[in-house]
């Protein structure tokens, strides 16, 4: 596997456009800044470079496997379909990719202590598994409705040794989660790392977790040139905060002839208000230390979004796939 190129986006202002920034206290202001100090010194890093590759090779399991779905092609009848399979990975999803990257970052920074927030289950999963791993501390939230229906996850992270909070404000679900991690970061910023799980958030972190997830274009591009000799026509992805998007666009960004497609999570449907649908339904907004787009009322509080999916109930864009 070619190491992952972490200097393929030009564009390290924290900015896209008029979104992105860091609408943050000022207690975590000092974090992010020695936090992006750190990212931009080590991504250059050798050393890092190495480490990096070697855990997402013989930890993660990469190279992920391009597979041709032949039934579904024929089942569907029009577009040749090969899958990116990220499920593969080890802990079941995309989620390992960047928390390797961040977990990694925050080791050399001399953190001894990870937190992050969860929705499903699955970054919380991958964020327990590192910090076991590289034997350091770790505590997820969680809002409670998450914890009740998925609990099986939960059992893995207590099993990894990690503590779950449930979230019992608000809503009680992945905006909760993400606020609390937040707060308890901002009371403990010494030895603890605050490890985000998708393209949101206060710069960094958009700018980290899209670096370490366009592995996943990097990988497709170069499999399917292999594989049929071309590029794909279209690329699609989920979004729920964008992460696995920006990592399956990243490196197409710049081809013309690929059409970026992001799915969003009609919920019962986008003319209905239990929506995940923020592109077709939201308004420009800040929150989460960001500015994007956010499912919210005329008074700027969030929306409760739905899904069936509890990883796609989210009720903001990743700032970095707004065109
Ligand atoms: C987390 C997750 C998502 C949604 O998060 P993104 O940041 O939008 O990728 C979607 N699918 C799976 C399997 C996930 O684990």
């Amino acid at each position: 596997m070619t190491e992952l190129n972490l200097e393929l986006n030009k564009n390290t202002t924290g900015r896209y456009g008029e979104y992105g920034g860091q609408y943050i206290p000022e207690t975590l202001m000092n974090q992010l800044d020695l936090m992006t100090q750190a990212y931009e010194h080590y991504k250059n890093d050798p050393e890092f470079k190495t480490e990096l590759h070697d855990l997402l090779v013989d930890y993660a399991n990469r190279p992920s496997l391009l597979y041709y779905a032949k039934r579904m092609t024929e089942d569907l009848g029009g577009a040749q379909i090969y899958l990116k399979r990220e499920d593969l990975n080890h802990t079941g999803a995309h989620k390992i990719n960047n928390v390797i990257g961040q977990a990694l970052l925050a080791k050399h920074m001399g953190k001894t202590r990870l937190i992050a927030e969860t929705g499903a289950g699955q970054h919380g999963v991958a964020t327990a598994t590192i910090a076991a791993l590289f034997g350091m501390e770790c505590e997820v939230f969680m809002g409670k409705e998450d914890t009740d229906r998925q609990k099986l996850n939960v059992y893995r992270m207590e099993l990894l040794g990690a503590k779950v909070h449930p979230v019992t404000s608000g809503s009680m679900v992945l905006k909760d989660a993400i606020n609390a991690a937040l707060q308890e970061w901002a009371t403990r910023v010494d030895d603890t790392f605050y490890v985000m799980g998708s393209a949101t958030g206060p710069h960094p972190y958009p700018l980290m977790v899209r670096d370490f997830q366009s592995i996943i274009s990097q990988e497709s591009k170069s499999q399917l040139k292999d594989q049929t000799g071309k590029l794909p026509d279209m690329v699609v992805a989920c979004v729920g905060g964008g992460s696995n998007a920006i990592g399956s666009f990243a490196n197409y960004i710049d081809e013309p002839s690929v059409q970026l497609v992001g799915a969003e999570a009609a919920g019962k449907g986008v003319d209905t208000n239990l929506t995940a649908a923020t592109v077709e339904r939201g308004s420009d907004g800040i929150f989460h230390g960001m500015k994007s787009m956010f499912l919210q009322n005329e008074t700027g509080q969030i929306n409760p979004v739905y899904s069936i999916s509890a990883g796609l109930d989210y009720p903001a864009l990743a700032q970095n796939t707004l065109p």
